[in-house]
């Protein structure tokens, strides 16, 4: 019986666990972490249901322990991603047509079954693979993930409900349709909350999903993957193909039957992605969505009126938490010259006890980088840094992949403000700062706007209300996600919907309504209860 309207209560944030050292929470998950390094396992595509298991694989590791194999990960290659579109395509009549509150029925499920039994197990998968501390592990795994599941659903429940106006004999509706044809969903490595909810919110709204978890970090994904299959997700709505991004944009993005891409990651992938679409264009069956979160070069603008402890704070948690690897990571701060002897001061006293290490470690500010690539890459910024005379390296500086990939939390201090550190995304635990004279406010705005071409997060500090003001008129474009006097960092499903505009994204807010419209095509529907008969309107009479 489909006869009746039912409604969620609006869901609340799943609360954050504390995890103290030394606390049976703590003591039950490192039990759990050596039980999950110990016992490698076999990843393989599942693709309609079916675990396949191919020729060509790859390793997943612990990057702060990089010996350490945590899974063999069995990598789909053009024929199994063109088997994937194939087996969602076979899978979409009957999902589509399930009654709404079916489909998101086991969403909500897996929801229960992650922050329940499955907890432990998907925080230890996201600290070993991710180089996460439990902290970071739990905000994300748990909350975040679950906090996506349960608000997209609540979110998807007001649009079916948003219905149009009728007047006198009609009766209008809107059928909020999934996309013809299926969702691609790619993922990044940061966030296993982001990896889930790319292919989890269209399948939500009726879409089949051929989804390809970053190579970085496949562990977490594939259990949540199995979570949604305990939860009763049919075979084929979610095919998940581990595989190289070249052959996933060949097989499954130029196939004409995608109607839409989910991804989050590197505005350069994102760029290619548009591009090979936009080449594309003539042979899709439908305008496919394009729905990218990118990159971004986040910003803190402090005011000569900013408090130095709070300011030293956000700088400190927004740039080194899970090693600036956040999308919304501060990687350049504008801080006034009468605040700076303090707040070097102060920060002088604290980066030395920001140590690095392994994810058992509960002491530890931040862990490893995600890998040798991105390990390079950040050594590289160290070294131009340490080369150049446009810049001190004030705190800082090293890097060492011997065990693990492990980068030491590092200030710059900039000579010029559009030295490369303070202008190019570096996607590691680096700070550059540039000290601008405080009779300059308005051209150091200005810097701030137009430094880069990203805008996804920022934040000002300062304590005066005209300041405030100001600063955030002036930055009106320059963050999709504006903090004041927080860190930039640290968004939280339903209260500060995440997404960044000019080229950090097309700004859709994961976990929104806004969000979940992307995988609707509305059919409305007008119905005449008495129809007219005449051909002549009252006037030519
Ligand atoms: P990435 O762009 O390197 O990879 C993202 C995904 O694309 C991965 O699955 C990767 O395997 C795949 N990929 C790589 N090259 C490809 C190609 N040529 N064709 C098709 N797919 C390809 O990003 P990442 O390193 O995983 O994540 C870090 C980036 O993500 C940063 O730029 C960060 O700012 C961004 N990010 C943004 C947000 C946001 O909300 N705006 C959130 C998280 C991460």
């Amino acid at each position: 019986m489909d006869e009746g309207f039912f409604h969620f209560k609006r869901p609340a944030n799943e609360p954050v666990k504390a995890y103290q050292a030394e606390s049976p929470e703590w003591e039950a998950l490192r039990k759990e972490l050596d039980s999950q390094a110990a016992a490698p396992i076999e990843i393989p595509c599942v693709i309609g249901g079916k675990r396949i298991y191919t020729e060509k694989t790859m390793k997943a590791v612990e990057p702060h322990r990089h010996s350490s194999v945590l899974a063999t990960v069995h990598v789909a290659g053009p024929e199994e991603l063109k088997q994937a579109v194939e087996a969602a395509m076979a899978a979409k009549a009957e999902w589509e047509a399930l009654p709404w509150y079916h489909r998101v029925s086991v969403f909500l499920t897996a929801a229960d079954l992650l922050t329940g039994p499955y907890r432990k197990k998907m925080i230890a998968a996201c600290m070993l693979n991710q180089s996460k501390n439990v902290y970071e592990a739990e905000i994300d795994v748990i909350c975040e993930l679950a906090d996506f599941l349960r608000f997209n659903a609540y979110r998807l429940e007001e649009i079916y409900a948003d219905q149009p106006s009728n007047s006198r004999g009609v009766w209008n509706r809107n059928e909020y349709r999934p996309l013809e044809g299926f969702v691609a969903a790619l993922s990044p490595f940061n966030f296993t909350s982001i990896s889930g909810n790319l292919p989890s919110a269209p399948a939500m709204a009726g879409n089949v999903v051929v989804w390809k978890p970053s190579s970085s970090a496949v562990l977490a994904s594939y259990y949540f993957l199995e979570i949604l299959e305990e939860a009763g997700l049919p075979a084929g709505v979610i095919n998940f193909v581990p595989s190289r991004g070249a052959e996933f944009g060949d097989c499954v993005v130029a196939d004409p039957r995608m109607s839409g891409f989910h991804f989050t990651g590197s505005t350069e992938v994102f760029n290619s992605i548009w591009s090979r679409v936009g080449q594309n264009i003539g042979s899709y069956h439908s305008y496919p969505r394009l729905v990218g979160e990118t990159g971004g070069k986040d910003f803190i603008f402090a005011h000569p009126t900013a408090n130095v402890d709070a300011l030293v704070s956000g700088m400190m948690r927004a740039a080194f938490a899970y090693c600036g690897q956040k999308c919304s990571a501060a990687s350049r701060a504008y801080i006034p010259a009468s605040l700076w002897p303090e707040i070097r001061e102060k920060v002088h006293a604290i980066m030395p006890t920001l140590h690095t290490g392994d994810v058992r470690d509960i002491h530890a500010f931040l862990n490893a980088v995600i890998d040798q690539k991105s390990f390079a890459k950040i050594k590289e910024y160290l070294d131009y840094a340490k080369a150049s005379d446009d810049c001190e390296i004030l705190e800082g500086g090293n890097a060492d992949d011997s065990v693990g990939y492990f980068v030491q939390p590092t200030l710059i201090l900039a000579k010029k403000p559009d030295f490369r550190t303070m202008v190019e995304e570096i996607f590691g635990p680096v700070l550059t700062v540039y000290v601008y004279e405080d009779g300059k406010l308005d051209e150091t705005l200005e810097l701030c706007d137009s430094s880069t071409g990203y805008a996804l997060s920022g934040s000002i500090y300062a304590a005066d209300r005209m300041a405030i003001a100001k600063l955030e008129k002036a930055l009106t474009h320059s963050a999709g996600n504006f903090y004041i006097n927080d860190k930039p960092t640290g968004a939280v499903v339903d209260q500060q919907p995440f997404g960044g505009a000019r080229r950090s994204g097309t700004n859709d807010k994961a976990g929104s309504r806004i969000n979940m419209l992307r995988w609707l095509s509305t059919r409305t529907i007008k119905e005449n209860r008495v129809p007219d008969t005449e051909v002549l309107y009252p006037h030519m009479k």
